[in-house]
This record gives structure tokens, C-alpha cells and sequence, in this order.
């Protein structure tokens, strides 16, 4: 396992450094650089131009068509790119369905996604969850039935994250109904197909990202199965391990640390720093190691994920570590900000008549009440902490 960055690999980080310098606009930097829901244009337009340059599918191997880098070019450039502001590119297609296709889908599949995902032209929305399938996911109802060369589509799902703005869907169906696990099958559908319908769920933080999507007799041709018939779950396995390794979050994780860091060192009104606070300073250390320890960690997933040798659920580990600091993060930021915090609902687009309506505030304000509000949900999505405790726990009592 090497862990250290050596010298090739500072020359690689200073290579991305310098594209990101060229290419990454000021006005995209600033807008990503807060806490707000990243803008659908701003990443398809982001990811089209890493494509232009080699850079896009850094996490997918040169046979797909991605970067073949090794995990710790991944990783800086995953950190220079948050760092920097850049728009991410999508999760859904890069890091969750694309990898499925990649490895379990027929030929046709590939070569048809394949390219789709890597030039940002395709968005994805995640089909799992069902209102009374959750954390019990195999318990879904949502039907399809094969007829003729098509499969018909019938259930609703909910909290389908950016479907609003994705031109497809994955999701899990159950294709025998009388089986668990082994009855349910992983299917393609266009978004736009007749029979789907989006209804949206609004959230906490006044943004929109989450909806209910319903299935109504939807027909998708055969083509569209994932892989083979009944084997959904073990796909649906695979890319939940690899959401996991992904949902420790450590860019995000480091980059807002750098923020709280520097509203703990602005000067305040009567020109003292909350940093000079010994409750403020030595929770921020406290944090700062937990950052240091994840970090560790990720690399290891990463290492352990290319090597092929973990037997640990790392996915999980990563996914309770690295939410439960976002929170802790979020958390501080808003004590330190005090009023501020209210300083909330800036528009991201940065509307000049919202702004003008704002008192105005420090820079680092907007934005962070935004994503403090959503990373409420961090421990819950991509499968709920306390599963992720009993999947950890599992693992080493079967050893
Ligand atoms: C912001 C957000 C975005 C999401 N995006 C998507 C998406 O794009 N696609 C998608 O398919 N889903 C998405 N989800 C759904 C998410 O995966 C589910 O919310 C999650 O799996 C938990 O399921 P549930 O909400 O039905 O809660 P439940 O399963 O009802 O669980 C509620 C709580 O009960 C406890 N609990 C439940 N079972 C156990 C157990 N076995 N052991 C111990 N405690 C337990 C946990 O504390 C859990 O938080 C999203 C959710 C959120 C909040």
C-alpha cells in the first residue's frame, strides 16, 4: 500500500492544479464553492470540457474509456478539483450506474453508456427506494413484467435525488415477485418515457433536489436489463459498496474544514477571533484530527478497492465516518457564523435582486446554512448509519 505522494505524483498534482487555473472560470468557482446544490449546466459543461482534455472518468479505468489513474491520482485530483471550486461530474453515471454497466452489462450496453456518461451528456437518477422499502430494500413492489421484447413498468419510488435534471433512470424492479432478493432485476428507462411521472419533494433547506417518481405502465424494450434476469440485488450490491467508499466525502469533508477555519480567524466587530476561544480552538483540533484519520481511511478504501483484497465493509466505514464529520463540520460553522447563519437563501445563480435584498455579510456566509440543513440527511442516505453499524458488526462476528 503506498500512501505517501511522492514526487511524479506532486508534478501530477501540479499539472491538474494548472488545468484547473486555465480552464475553471472565477464566476464557476465562486458559485461552486459554496454550499449550495451544484447547477446541473455548470457540471455537464464542466465535465464535456474535462472530456476534451483526457480528464474525465478519473475513478474508471483506460478499457472503459476513463483515466486508468492509480487511487492517489484520483484522489488529488478529487481534492484539487473540490478545492478549487470546480463543478463535480455525476455521481449517478460515474461512480454508482456506470461501473455497474461497465462490468455486468452486454456489449451493446457499454458501448452505448459508455460514452455517454464520460462526455457529460447523460445525467442519472437513483430508482431504489420505495415509500415502505428503505432500509428494507428488498422488500420493493414495484413490478415489471416481461411482454414480448419489452418489460411494463409498474410502482412509484421516492426521494429519487436530481431526476428532475437527469435524461435517465436506474432502478431496481421485481421481476418475480414470489422471490426476495433473488426475484429483482436492475432495468434502464429513459426519464422522458410515457408513464413516468416526477412529482417533487421539498426540502428543509428550501432547495429542490428530491422527488417521488411514478411508474404507470411504463414500457422499456429488453435491451434495457442490466445484466441477467433476478440478479438486481447483487448489482444493486455492488454499486451501493462503491456509493459507500465514495460517501466519506473527504474533498467536501477538507474543504469545509478550510472554511470553518478561516471564519474562525476573521476578525469579529471588536477585532477578536473566535479562534482564540479555547472551546472554539480545541473543538476545531479535534476535528482536524478526524479529518487526518479519514483521509488515512479513504486512501486505504482506495488501495484496498484496486487491490481486490478487503474484506471489511470499507464502503461502510467510510460512509459513518465521513457523514457524521460533515455534520460536526456544519455544526460549528453555523455557531461561528451566529447571525449570520440566517444569511441563508441567497439564490445560488446569485440573482442580483435576491442578493440586493440580503444585508450584506461576509462572503463566506452564503451558502452554508444551505448545506447544513441538507447534510441533516447525510447519515441517512445512501443506506441509514445505524444499517451501516449492523453491516460492520456482521462482517467481523461471521469472520
Ligand atoms: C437527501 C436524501 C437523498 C436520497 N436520495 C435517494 C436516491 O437518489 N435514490 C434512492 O433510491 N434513495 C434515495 N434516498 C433514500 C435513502 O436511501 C433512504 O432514506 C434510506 O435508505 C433509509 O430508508 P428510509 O428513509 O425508508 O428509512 P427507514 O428504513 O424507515 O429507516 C428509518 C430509520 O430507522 C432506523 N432503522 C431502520 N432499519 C434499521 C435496522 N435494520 N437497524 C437499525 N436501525 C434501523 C434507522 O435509524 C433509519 O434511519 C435519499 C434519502 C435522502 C434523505
Amino acid at each position: 500500500m503506498q500512501f505517501e505522494i511522492d514526487g511524479e505524483d506532486e508534478l501530477f498534482r501540479s499539472e491538474v492544479r494548472a488545468f484547473l487555473q486555465k480552464h475553471l472560470s472565477q464566476e464557476l468557482a465562486i458559485r461552486n464553492s459554496r454550499g449550495y446544490h451544484f447547477i446541473r449546466d455548470d457540471m455537464r459543461c464542466w465535465t464535456k470540457l474535462l472530456n476534451q482534455h483526457g480528464y474525465s472518468g478519473a475513478n474508471w479505468p483506460a478499457s472503459w474509456g476513463g483515466t486508468g489513474w492509480s487511487p492517489l491520482r484520483q484522489f488529488i485530483f478529487d481534492e484539487e478539483c473540490f478545492l478549487a471550486g470546480a463543478p463535480p461530474v455525476d455521481t449517478g453515471g460515474f461512480k454508482m450506474i456506470g461501473p455497474v454497466i461497465m462490468t455486468f452489462g452486454s456489449e451493446a450496453m457499454k458501448a452505448k453508456y459508455g460514452p455517454l456518461i464520460l462526455n457529460g451528456d447523460i445525467f442519472w437518477g437513483q430508482g431504489f427506494s420505495e415509500p415502505n422499502a428503505g432500509s428494507d430494500l428488498a422488500s420493493l413492489t414495484t413490478r415489471a413484467v416481461r411482454d414480448g421484447d419489452e418489460y411494463v413498468i409498474n410502482g412509484q419510488k421516492i426521494w429519487t435525488s436530481f431526476v428532475e435534471s437527469a435524461e435517465m433512470i436506474f432502478l431496481l424492479a421485481k421481476t418475480d415477485p414470489e422471490a426476495r432478493q433473488r426475484g429483482i432485476s436492475m432495468i434502464l428507462v429513459e426519464r422522458d418515457t410515457p408513464g413516468v411521472t416526477i412529482r417533487p419533494i421539498h426540502d428543509i433547506g428550501e432547495s429542490y433536489s428530491l422527488n417521488e417518481v411514478f411508474f404507470d405502465n411504463v414500457r422499456v424494450p429488453v435491451e434495457n436489463l442490466v445484466g441477467e434476469e433476478g440478479k438486481g440485488w447483487s448489482y444493486a450490491k455492488f454499486l451501493l459498496e462503491n456509493e459507500r467508499a465514495f460517501s466519506a466525502e473527504w474533498p467536501r469533508n477538507n474543504a469545509n474544514l478550510i472554511r470553518l477555519k478561516s471564519i474562525l480567524n476573521a476578525s469579529q466587530h471588536d477585532g477578536s477571533r473566535l479562534i482564540d476561544l479555547p472551546g472554539f480552538a480545541s473543538r476545531v483540533a479535534s476535528l482536524e484530527t478526524d479529518l487526518i484519520a479519514l483521509r488515512w481511511l479513504s486512501l486505504r478504501a482506495l488501495h484496498e478497492k484496486a487491490g481486490g483484497r478487503s474484506n471489511l465493509p470499507i464502503g461502510s466505514l467510510l460512509k459513518i465516518r465521513g457523514s457524521e464529520l460533515l455534520q460536526k463540520i456544519g455544526d460549528m460553522q453555523v455557531e461561528a457564523l451566529g447571525s449570520y447563519a440566517n444569511y441563508v437563501y441567497l439564490d445560488p445563480q446569485g440573482s442580483p435582486e435576491i442578493e440586493s435584498a440580503w444585508v450584506s455579510g461576509p462572503d463566506y456566509a452564503p451558502g452554508i446554512m444551505a448545506d447544513y440543513l441538507y447534510r441533516r440527511a447525510t447519515t441517512v442516505y445512501g443506506g441509514a448509519n445505524e444499517v451501516q453499524r449492523t453491516i460492520i458488526a456482521r462482517s467481523f462476528l461471521e469472520m
